[in-house]
């Protein structure tokens, strides 16, 4: 069983993985109305992924006999200037993402916890892809700029994400 702190930051994390998914979704109305629908797609499909994270966290609460309170999710953002700064956003606030989980795992290593260790080991993992991919995105809209040929091909290419269930939830 983990710890009470744990299960406090665990608490904590699933409203922060609710959050980002909202923020996501906002940015994915955002830039629908900009006219991008695959990039607006692309952050659909990445509000899917974030509810998917709060849903392997509830799960692992559960199989900790640890009861989940759902907390208020707090105001996003809703407009940005260009793509190119809701990608930038993005990257800040995967950043700080990973921060939170990294601060998981160090309570789970203050415990001598080795199972919420092993368990957080996927969201270290899933952490550096989403800061790879956010990076990607922040490089290309940069080197893009105002080609708006550029844009259309970047539109095109992220349009094409399928969402894949995440394997704890499979
Ligand atoms: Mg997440």
């Amino acid at each position: 069983m983990i710890s009470k702190k744990l299960a406090k930051a665990i608490n904590d994390q699933i409203n922060a993985e609710m959050w980002s998914a909202y923020l996501y979704l906002s940015m994915s109305q955002d830039i629908y109305v900009k006219g991008f629908r695959g990039i607006s797609h692309w952050f659909k499909v990445q509000f899917l992924e974030e509810q998917a994270h709060a849903a392997i966290l509830i799960n692992y609460m559960h199989s900790q006999d640890e009861r989940v309170i759902l907390a208020p999710i707090a105001k996003v953002q809703t407009e940005w200037k260009t793509v190119l700064d809701a990608f930038k956003d993005q990257l800040e606030h995967e950043k700080k993402v990973t921060a939170m989980i990294n601060n998981l795992c160090d309570i789970a290593d203050k415990d001598g916890d080795r199972a919420s260790n092993n368990f957080l080991a996927w969201f270290i993992d899933e952490q550096v892809e989403e800061e790879e991919e956010a990076l990607r995105l922040v490089r290309h809209a940069e080197m893009i700029g105002d080609h708006i040929g550029g844009m259309i091909m970047l539109d095109k290419e992220l349009g094409a994400r399928e969402y894949h269930t995440p394997s704890p939830l499979k």
